[in-house]
């Protein structure tokens, strides 16, 4: 285990300071700064015209302030400059930004006051999240800033950037859409970026270096290698043009948010303000590593909480974020999960707050301080339901297969995941206590691809068949309970070339593979079907748990195929009662009904959406082969 310096006055009761005004807070008029170190004794902030200079043109001390914050009022307009800080703790010396800090210089050599109305797009005032009634409402689409356009065939011309998310009219190699205009052909209602907040890992000035970006540096700036100048004010606002033409599209954007572990420990702005506060540590000095990448984030400790949360706040407040996925949820502590719900509420009841109910390894909190499926009952936030996923198609990277790619032991998970992992009745029911608290899914960036998968489990099938398992595992997705997720890409097959952890294996590996999408058409209209018939029909969509058990009902099958109707308009959906069938099998099934019922088909094994592919008047439903199918009545 690695050591770190910690000293034990910082933990004193006195030092836990309450305001929101931490950090560096600009107007054309002054620019007041707020620091806590509550162990130095001398603090100087040093301002520089450019962050390359060697020396500063302006040194001023910061005045002991109240509960360990440090304080100085800059008169005159300072924004466009950079500054460090000079910490002296008596026994050392150090220069360092302010985990606070809202602008930074490339590769976070400085820090940077910033004018934030500089870096407003035209009509930023009137900018507003996307509006959903409930977060079951929501379709997540989960995308890599850099993955998104990188192809030679995106047809977008800032490949790699924030500004692709801005260009309208693309296409791709055979003039079928891309981009946005994709995303909207698509129908999804959110994009989930993976970090877009400053990490470490790649060189913001030598751009072709890759990275998902798992490693934070300075949680409270966009990353500088997606904007075209990594300097001043750019990252800043085109980050705020991405989102702002993505609300006038009508698409949502959550950050994946990774307040678990940074990337440098000795070397990071909590570690050189506050020594050994921000880290879980053993006998005082030995760090924890729960994350798996060398130390732990204390979240449980009040001046991190704090930090988190103004953190999350100020996203919320400055960017317009519509949601945050919360990465190894599992290491933060479970009274920071209920704040963040509670503050991010405060300012918007819609946003939508998930996250990983798991830890690389357990994490170094007492039980009552943990976080395990169950623990957001009834708590306005949700999980990532790895069962349910398994269940479907089998295990992450292996040859385990699931209930699409021919285990169909799995029946019985299916079905809890189906009815969104609520309390249904005696042996269908699991963690959840409304269906917004799971999100459903079968791939995601982690692991390999779901087509991936499907091809390593099933190389022995026909790719007709696999392309079937595929269209099956993610219809599973679609018509249940919950709030449905997946990887982007996927509705082209997305392939990694069967990398799992493509983390820095290079565009050629992770990008979306835009020709994909000529070659695979007829799958993309079906995933763009389910998404229609979900948006459409509220009865896929139940917000409570009594309604999910007065308004579905399994149908008695013949073998491993499941099926389950809707009854009686069902969240108040048009249609009367609507059936839905997954058979897994390779062979026919058949579900009979205690009367005839006039059907409509509006899924079966090539075509899903809202129009009726076929009608019958039968008292039975018979299914082919690796195929679900949606029928209703009127
Ligand atoms: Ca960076």
């Amino acid at each position: 285990m690695n050591i770190i310096e910690l000293q034990e006055d910082v933990f004193r009761p006195e030092f836990i300071y309450h305001g929101n005004d931490l950090g560096v807070n600009y107007t054309k008029e002054n620019t007041k700064i707020l620091l806590w170190a509550p162990t130095a004794e001398e603090i100087k902030i040093e301002i520089y015209n450019y962050y390359k200079n060697k020396d500063p043109y302006e040194v001023f001390d910061l005045n002991k302030n109240i509960n360990g914050t440090w304080k100085v009022n800059l008169e005159g307009d300072y924004g466009g400059k950079y500054y460090l800080f000079k910490i002296d703790f008596g026994s050392k010396i150090v220069k360092t930004i302010d985990p606070y800090a809202k602008g930074l210089a490339s590769n976070s050599e400085m820090g940077l006051i910033v004018d934030f109305e500089k870096t407003n797009p035209d009509d930023w005032q009137k900018d507003k999240r996307v509006n959903i009634k409930s977060p079951v409402d929501a379709i997540i689409y989960e995308v890599h800033v850099r993955d998104f356009s990188s192809s030679p065939y995106s047809g977008m011309k800032n490949s790699g950037d924030y500004l692709a998310f801005t260009e309208n009219n693309t296409v791709n190699n055979q003039g079928l859409s891309t981009g946005i205009d994709h995303l909207k052909e698509l129908g999804i209602t959110h994009i989930h970026l993976l970090p877009v907040f400053d990490y470490a890992s790649v060189d913001e000035e030598i751009k072709y270096e890759y990275n998902w970006g798992y490693d934070p540096h300075f949680y409270n700036v966009p990353e500088g290698s997606y904007a075209n100048n990594s300097e001043g004010y750019q990252r800043i606002s085109e980050f705020k043009k991405m989102i702002k033409s993505l609300h006038d599209n009508g698409i949502g954007v959550i950050m994946d948010v990774v307040y678990n572990h940074t990337y440098f420990t000795e070397q990071s702005a909590f570690q050189k303000t506050a020594p050994g506060y921000f880290y879980r540590t053993v006998d005082n000095c030995y760090l924890t590593n729960g994350s798996g990448c060398g130390n732990e984030i204390a979240t449980e400790r009040p001046m991190v909480r704090k930090f988190i949360i103004d953190s999350l706040k100020y996203w919320a407040k400055e960017y317009h974020i519509d949601g945050f996925r919360f990465d190894l949820m599992g290491l933060m502590d479970k009274e920071t999960v209920y704040n963040i719900e509670k503050s991010l509420h405060n300012i918007d009841p819609n946003i939508l707050i998930y996250g990983e109910p798991w830890a690389a390894s357990p994490p170094h909190l007492k039980d009552y301080q943990k976080i395990y499926k169950g623990i957001q009952r009834n708590h306005k936030f949700g999980f990532f339901n790895d069962s349910f996923r398994d269940a479907i198609k089998g295990d992450t990277n292996g040859f385990v297969t699931g209930y699409v790619n021919g285990k169909f032991q799995t029946y019985n998970d299916i079905k809890r995941g189906v009815v969104g992992s609520i309390d249904f009745n005696f042996e269908v029911k699991d963690f959840a206590y409304k269906p917004e608290e799971t999100v459903n899914y079968v791939s995601s960036h982690d692991n390999l691809t779901l087509w991936d998968k499907i091809n390593k489990s099933m190389s022995k099938a026909t790719e007709i068949k696999r392309i079937k398992m595929d269209r099956l595992a993610q219809a599973i997705v679609f018509t249940s309970q919950g709030i449905p997720f997946f990887q982007g890409g996927e509705e082209f097959l997305r392939t990694k070339y069967g990398n799992h952890n493509s983390y820095n294996a290079g565009d050629h590996i992770n990008q979306i593979k835009w020709e994909r999408k000529s070659l695979y058409y007829e799958t993309f209209l079906y995933y763009k079907g389910l998404i229609k018939l979900r948006k459409k029909h509220s009865a896929f969509r139940m917000r409570e748990a009594d309604m999910i058990r007065n308004k579905l009902e399994f149908l008695q099958g013949e073998d491993a195929a499941i099926g389950y109707m809707f009854k009686d308009h069902a969240n108040n959906d048009k249609w009367r009662n609507i059936f839905v069938i997954y058979n897994p099998q390779h062979h026919w099934t058949r579900f009979w009904l205690e009367k005839k019922y006039n059907f409509n088909i509006v899924v079966n094994e090539t075509k899903s959406g809202t129009d009726i592919l076929h009608r019958f008047r039968a008292d039975n439903i018979k299914v082919p082969p690796i195929t679900a199918m949606v029928l209703y009545t009127d």
